[in-house]
């Protein structure tokens, strides 16, 4: 039982909301043991990205099962881990990386900063060893990513950085009120460069982005020219750039290539994750450029241990099905943005309503900003009309900002298109 001065049993972050009872869900819908059904437009925590239950995994997963589940890198080569190393590089549109597998998108990026740290040390410059991030950003619960992540109210102590040197020093919402100038040149890519030789250029590893901001932030993009910038500021200092498309990679932003919108951005390391599992398993793939991973070779270093549940043949087999489905849907295509029918639903359910402060994103990942004080109301409102939204907060520099974000599966029908639009627009009409 629980109560007031109880501690629950089973100890979770609550939301405003009482919690809905989960019974099953399939597709776009969570279905509630009372028999109602809700359309999931979050897809979860965005990792649902070919929707719940979807075939395709379930017989990757019992076929694999069956066979086993459980094959250790470091002794044994796997069909099913050799397969996926190729296809999600494919996937990402950089078929030359070398790619390493492990489990959460934390895991992943803690993998990306130590691969870089090595990149360094194989070159003989052993001193670069901070990783600068964004003020916004979100890149995970260990110590280390939460010291990186910008974002306070992701942290569980607001000025608490673990004894870790905090180095979120880039100003990502400066950087983004900036970008809706109209003469915007990506000049605040510069701010980069300004940390960078602050911090100690001598210092430095690795600069740390997320190239479409995720749940922190509802969906900022930097201006069109700004990864480019930054990386070619970066690549004149030595500066390595890993981009954290945990959240935004393998289609969601509805992109070509991923997030990289910016023509000309190649980042030296990418981690993807979340879809890449579908909620089934924790998985992430860190892809590293060709002459990075040849350097590591050549200095003959041994790799950061990858953690015991590192791309098992079973967390393989669902990257597998899942890169599958996504390349029949045509979600991987580089030349086909996508996501089109989803942004006028959006567009069309916000327009108009004094609630509605802003809409951001892309593809299939939005952030509606609403006035603040709405927010609990509205993705109760949205409950009512059986839909599920997810809340972001705490955008502002002063730590306030209030939204919501609508990303549904990759899979949604036009109907359900339909149905998201309507119960989003009678939602919102609700606090207008
Ligand atoms: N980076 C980004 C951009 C994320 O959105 C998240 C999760 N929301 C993470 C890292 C951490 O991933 P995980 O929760 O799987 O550890």
């Amino acid at each position: 039982m629980t109560g007031p001065g109880r501690p629950q049993r089973l100890l979770a972050a609550r939301q405003r909301l009482a919690p809905i009872a989960f019974d099953r869900a399939e597709g776009s819908w969570v279905h509630a043991p009372d028999g109602r059904r809700y359309l999931d437009a979050s897809s979860g925590l965005v990792c649902v990205n070919i929707g719940h239950a979807h075939p395709a995994v379930v017989s990757a997963l019992t076929r694999q099962a069956q066979v086993g589940s459980f094959a250790s890198p470091g002794t044994f080569r796997a069909d099913p881990q050799e397969r996926l190393a190729a296809e999600t590089a494919r996937a990402a549109h950089r078929p030359d990386d070398a790619v390493v597998f492990t489990s959460t998108g934390t895991a992943g990026v803690e993998m990306a900063i130590a691969l870089a740290r090595l990149v360094h040390r194989a070159r003989g410059d052993s001193g670069r060893h901070r990783v600068l991030t964004s003020s916004l950003g979100y890149h995970g619960n260990s110590a280390l990513t939460l010291a990186l992540s910008g974002h306070r109210r992701r942290r569980p102590h607001p000025d608490d950085a673990f004894g870790l040197a905090p180095a979120f020093d880039p100003p990502y919402p400066e950087l983004h009120r900036r970008c809706r100038l109209a003469a915007c040149d990506a000049g605040c890519a510069d701010e980069v460069a300004e940390a960078i030789d602050a911090a100690g250029v001598e210092q430095v590893a690795a600069v740390l982005v997320e190239p479409v901001n995720g749940t922190t932030g509802g969906g900022f993009r930097p201006p069109p020219g700004y990864l480019a910038r930054l990386e070619r500021l970066c690549a004149r200092r030595g500066v390595l750039v890993i981009h954290d498309e945990v959240l935004t990679g393998l289609g969601r932003t509805g992109l070509p290539l991923g997030a990289h919108h910016d023509a000309g951005s190649d980042a030296d390391i990418v981690v993807l994750s979340k879809g890449l599992g579908a909620g089934y398993v924790p998985l992430s793939a860190v892809l590293l450029a060709p002459g990075h991973a040849e350097a590591i070779a050549r200095g003959g270093l041994p790799l950061p241990l990858m953690g015991t549940m590192s791309a098992t043949p079973l967390q393989a087999a669902v990257g597998s099905a899942v890169l599958g489905v996504l390349g029949g849907l045509g979600a991987l295509d580089p030349d086909v943005p996508r996501g089109l029918d989803v942004e006028a639903a959006v567009r069309a359910a916000t327009t108009g309503l004094a609630a509605v402060t802003d809409v951001r994103g892309c593809g299939y990942f939005f952030g509606i900003e609403v006035t603040d004080g709405t927010q609990s109301d509205l993705i109760a409102a949205a409950r009512d009309n059986d839909l599920l939204l997810y809340p972001f907060n705490g955008f502002r520099d002063d730590g306030s900002g209030e939204g919501v974000i609508v990303a549904p599966p990759l899979t949604i029908t036009p109907a359900e298109t339909d149905f998201l639009a309507a119960a989003l627009r009678t939602s919102l009409e609700k606090w207008s």
